[in-house]
């Protein structure tokens, strides 16, 4: 339904200490979207991902997902509601291995994953399943981080610059995974500083500075917005 957004932020607010992070973030994720947020080091884009997770509980403004209001409710219960975070360090389980880590997140809802189904789609996975995340390539770890949020069958993915680090052809295999997940119907918000990979696989950018969203756009205006985001990102 594309008159609802499924996650909708309004006005976001967010401090570490007495450091004002966020001065009122907006933006929408409609149902099957991939959204990325664009914008140079240190503007706000991955504190904008955790406060929407109620990583960073000093914050203000309105956050709902899926008609939840996500403001008052405890960091386990917004996981639970269906939302899935990959953090930039990807937060596998190191001393476990791949099965383990795919096995170990409850599931949440309805609609995730088999562990089989995710080796469908993670071949390379397969191969690695019973060695530990120590272990594992940089792109393997991105893969596992990904995988294991599938099982969970949470509805939307928030991807904290899922290329970093990795070789171009691991990145292009990230893009793909991302397409085959959009296909199945899955929403992603991403974090992204790889302008040519987001530009592959967005359907909308917002253009984050200083703490909020300066800009937003389809995908379709990327030809017309080439300035600006010289002038701003330096692409
Ligand atoms: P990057 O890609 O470098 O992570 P970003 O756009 O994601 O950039 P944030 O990491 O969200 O930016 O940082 C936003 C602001 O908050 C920056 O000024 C940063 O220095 C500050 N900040 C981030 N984490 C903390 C923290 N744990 N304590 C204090 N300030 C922080």
């Amino acid at each position: 339904n594309r008159a609802e957004p499924l996650l909708s932020v309004r006005d976001l607010n967010a401090w570490y200490g007495e450091s004002h992070a966020l001065h009122g973030v907006n933006l929408e994720v409609f149902k099957g979207e991939t959204v990325t947020l664009l914008g140079r080091n240190g503007v706000g884009k991955t504190t904008t991902l955790r406060a929407i997770m109620g990583l960073i509980r000093k914050r203000t403004g309105q956050i709902t997902f899926d008609g939840k209001d996500l403001m008052h409710l405890p960091l386990h219960r917004t996981a639970h509601a269906g939302i899935g975070y990959v953090p930039e360090e990807r937060g596998i389980f190191a001393t476990l291995t791949v099965d383990e880590n795919l096995i170990l997140p409850p599931v949440v809802a309805d609609g995730g994953m088999s562990v089989e189904e995710i080796f469908e789609l993670f071949p390379n996975l397969k191969e690695r399943r019973n060695s530990q995340g120590t272990k594992l390539s940089g792109g393997e770890q991105q893969m596992l981080a990904m995988a294991r949020m599938l099982r969970t069958g949470v509805k939307v993915l928030l991807l904290d610059e899922p290329t970093e680090g990795l070789a171009p052809v691991i990145v292009q295999r990230i893009g793909e995974l991302l397409a085959t997940l959009k296909k199945r119907g899955m929403t992603i918000l991403l974090v992204e500083q790889n302008f040519r990979f987001a530009s592959r696989i967005a359907d909308r950018f917002y253009l984050m500075e200083h703490g909020k969203v300066m800009a937003q756009f389809p995908v379709g205006e990327l030809p017309d917005r080439m300035n600006l985001l010289h002038d701003v990102l330096g692409v």
